[in-house]
């Protein structure tokens, strides 16, 4: 059996599809066998034209015409005689095919890239896509499809990035197992969205798992077992047949208001990371999103989304939520979230620096076009703009008066927006909870994000799992920290809301209702989960818990304590 972080709940059983990094290194070689070398060459081409048209038909069925085309273009470009004639011109010099293509590739990125212009430049993304693939083609690695996974795959591959995701065909896919991440990495917010069952930080999954190998994956108890036996397989497939159940059960939740069992209500929203995704808060019965990560925008792309293509996005959630809350964090990047084209220096302790609403204040001009796309998006529903990573209140004036800027300059324009936009603080930093006194007074409302403020109050990484027993929401130092967030947004009567995982934990929920949170934000999937959850204490009897766990001393005795009440 190999051990992990339990992520994503449920049980799958089935074959193991390894997904392996591959190198498309090569050796530049003289070649004397020009025709030869000429007909590898126009095999590769043809490979990777077959294989495009491929994909670019499933696009299409999934996705849609726009998308397909992309794709379709990359047969164009290497079919361009021009660009075909450069590469076999360096052949007939006797360059191997590898050399060749690379070389006139680069040729074009290069000349692509050094346009500044957007469309152009997206262009030498298509060119590098062109050269992977048709130089893998000529190394003869096999391309493994995601998207291509028969039903009852389980993907063991290092790190699941959200492009991978993308490929996911979720009735397909019954496990992922990973070698990084934790609770709250975002392979782990994807599986849960995807509803699929997940272990994590597997040490050396990839080696130690086989292509087509039978495993079980707990995504509950985050336990991988290798080489089932009959018996066992029944075992898990009974697991799997409560899971299920269980889940049935809280369907009897839906399309019910989100109240305690003396009456008081609370709203209930859905994270969410792009507009796709406002459609899944509000099948899984959402009331509003608290959290729109807009970083996704910005993944998986060669350049900086503009001002209209970040409006059209906000403003497709916003009608989707019909007029429901959609609370917008702006740009967080840096940490855990990679954005290449943007070109961050490595740092000693990335964490600890350059990122988020710091990066923000910078880079004036990115901001401040996130900001006006927000505005304008603002006057097609119930919109609120939230900065993460506030550790100073002078960063909370800065963005706001970035906000003032911005709606100064859509007014000269004539452009309509919410004039009474809300602008509120993610509270994830030590900073922002010993301080959330002096930021209540001037922000409109606060969402706790635990999975951050968890590491920085407790100086552990999220993704370690070597000081995993000290990243926890149930730390005596944690819950002090979110109490006094909570009291001191009341004391100004300003909304707090929590949007990080320890939302959605059951043994938080008592806790949170007792300290006054109004607002509680969790992956589209446990929306009815916690409505169940919440449904099950009244204020007298949450209190009671919450004044035991706030004398306790340890982690250890909070956390036996609360598993054994609910
Ligand atoms: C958090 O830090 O709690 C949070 C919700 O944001 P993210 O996980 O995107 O950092
Ligand atoms: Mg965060």
């Amino acid at each position: 059996m190999l051990k992990g972080i339990g992520a994503s709940d449920g049980i799958g059983v089935g074959r193991v599809m390894l997904i392996a990094e591959q190198s498309l290194e090569y050796t530049p070689r003289e070649i004397a066998d020009v025709n030869a070398e000429l007909e590898r060459y126009k095999a590769a081409v043809d490979k990777f034209c077959d294989s495009t048209m491929e994909q670019a038909d499933a696009i299409r069925k999934s996705t849609g015409e726009k998308e397909a085309e992309i794709l379709l273009g990359h047969i164009a470009i290497i079919r361009d005689p021009f660009m075909g004639g450069e590469i076999e011109n360096l052949i007939k010099a006797h360059q191997c095919a590898e050399a060749a293509v690379d070389q006139i590739c680069k040729m074009f990125i290069d000349m692509f890239s050094a346009t500044g212009d957007d469309l152009t430049m997206q262009r030498a993304a298509d060119v590098r896509d062109i050269r992977d693939g048709v130089i893998g083609n000529l190394l003869g690695i096999q391309e493994v499809k995601i998207s291509d996974a028969p039903a009852g795959t389980v993907l063991v591959v290092k790190e699941l990035t959200p492009s991978m995701t993308a490929g996911i065909k979720k009735e397909n896919i019954v496990g992922i197992v990973t070698e990084t991440g934790s609770q709250t990495s975002h392979s782990a917010i994807l599986a849960r969205a995807l509803e699929i069952p997940a272990v994590l930080s597997v040490p050396n999954a990839v080696t130690q798992l086989s292509t087509d190998e039978l495993i079980i994956v707990d995504g509950g108890s985050g336990d991988v077992i290798t080489a089932p036996s009959q018996e066992q397989i029944g075992e898990y497939t009974a697991k799997r047949e409560v899971f299920l159940r269980e889940k049935r059960e809280m369907e009897t939740f839906r399309g019910k208001p989100t109240v305690s069992a003396d009456g008081v209500e609370y709203e209930l929203f859905c994270n969410i990371g792009t507009p796709k995704d406002a459609t899944k808060a509000m099948e899984a019965d959402g009331e509003g999103v608290g959290l729109f990560r807009t970083e996704f925008l910005f993944m998986d792309r060669d350049r900086l989304p503009t001002e209209d293509e970040q409006f059209e996005a906000y403003k497709q959630a916003s009608l989707i939520l019909k007029g429901k809350p959609l609370i917008i964090r702006t740009l967080d990047i840096g940490g855990d979230k990679e954005i290449p084209y943007l070109g961050l220096a490595k740092e000693e302790n990335p964490f600890m620096g350059f990122r988020a609403i710091r990066y923000c204040l910078k880079n004036r001009d990115m901001f401040k076009s996130q900001i006006k796309a927000i505005l304008r998006a603002s006057a097609f529903g119930d919109i609120r703009i939230m900065f993460p990573l506030i550790t100073a209140v002078e960063e909370l004036r800065a963005g706001k008066a970035l906000v003032e800027e911005a709606k100064a300059d859509l007014k000269a324009s004539g452009i309509a927006f919410d004039e009474n936009i809300s602008v509120g603080v993610m509270t994830e930093t030590a900073a922002s909870g010993v301080i959330a006194d002096l930021l209540a007074k001037e922000a409109d409302f606060f969402s706790i994000g635990t999975n951050d403020l968890t590491g920085y109050t407790m100086a552990a990484d999220r993704g370690n799992s070597d000081v995993g027993y000290l990243y926890s929401p149930l730390q005596p130092g944690v819950l002090r920290m979110i109490r006094r967030i909570i009291e001191c947004g009341r004391a100004e009567g300003i909304p707090v809301g929590m949007c990080g995982e320890a939302a959605a934990s059951p043994v938080m929920i008592p806790l949170l209702m007792s300290f006054g949170l109004t607002e509680f934000s969790v992956s589209a999937p446990s929306v009815l989960k916690v409505r169940k959850n919440i449904a099950k204490w009244t204020k007298a009897e949450a209190d009671a818990v919450a004044e035991k766990v706030m004398a306790m001393t340890t982690e250890a005795e909070i956390s036996a304590y609360l598993k054994s009440i609910i």
